[in-house]
């Protein structure tokens, strides 16, 4: 168990969870996956062979595993598509539109979350894996399993300073992500049973990260 802790981390776009899971897997010497990158990837992909991503069909039939290779190092996060690294491609505009109706399609969803449970799986130091689905369906075994969250203004605000974007665009962007994510069928975002909530609203990055670092090494024991 010491060697092979998994941190299972859920929460909407903006709270922090990225940051924080990236922070805490540095700190404790574990791998990183950020699964929100390879949904975002799965539909840079799609955008780029000229899809249109609102056709559930087609979205489904041209869905590939293979060419979705994420980073799992925390010091260098950033993810491939067929080698191409598209870090920076995948968090512009295009990919961000898009990336809702994609991440509901069943058929990427089961391409993805077997993915990876399986990059989890063959983790030989632990991992923190983040995303929306995280301690419902991906990894619900996680000994450490987490929701992390905050007001929604609050959000649109630490969105906005890291895209550089209009804060009332962000917010009104957030909010139809965050109606997406949680009222689909396939995985909706939700706190799963025996998750931890953390509002993060009134705290600062350094706080959650301490906290969570403090959650993990009392699980690790
Ligand atoms: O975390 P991030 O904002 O990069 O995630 C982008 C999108 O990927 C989310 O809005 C959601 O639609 C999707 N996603 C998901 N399941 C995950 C992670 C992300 O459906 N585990």
């Amino acid at each position: 168990m010491p060697n092979s802790l998994i941190i299972a981390i859920d929460g909407p776009s903006g709270s922090g969870k990225s940051s924080v899971s990236r922070a805490v897997a540095t700190e404790l010497g574990l791998d990183y996956l950020d699964t929100g990158s390879m949904y975002r990837a799965m539909t840079w992909f799609m955008q780029n062979l000229g899809i249109d991503t609102s056709d559930t069909e087609l979205v489904a039939k041209s869905a590939k595993a293979e060419v979705i290779q994420p980073s799992i190092d925390p010091s260098e996060p950033g993810i491939r598509v067929s080698g191409k690294d598209v870090s920076v491609e995948i968090r512009g505009p295009v990919v961000t539109k898009g990336v809702s109706a994609v991440s509901a399609v069943p058929a990427v969803r089961e391409l993805m979350v077997n993915l990876q449970r399986e990059i989890a799986s063959s983790s030989q130091s632990g991992i923190v894996v983040e995303g929306r689905d995280i301690c419902s369906v991906v990894l619900p075994e996680a000994p450490v399993k987490l929701f992390i969250t905050a007001d929604p203004e609050a959000r649109a605000n630490r969105r906005a300073k890291e895209t550089g974007e209009d804060v009332t665009a962000t917010i009104d962007d957030l909010a139809k992500r965050d109606l997406a994510d949680s009222t689909r069928t396939a995985s909706p975002l939700e706190i799963a049973q025996g998750a931890r909530v953390i509002d993060t609203t009134y705290l600062e990055l350094s706080e959650v990260i301490a906290q969570v670092v403090d959650i993990a090494r009392a699980a690790r024991g």
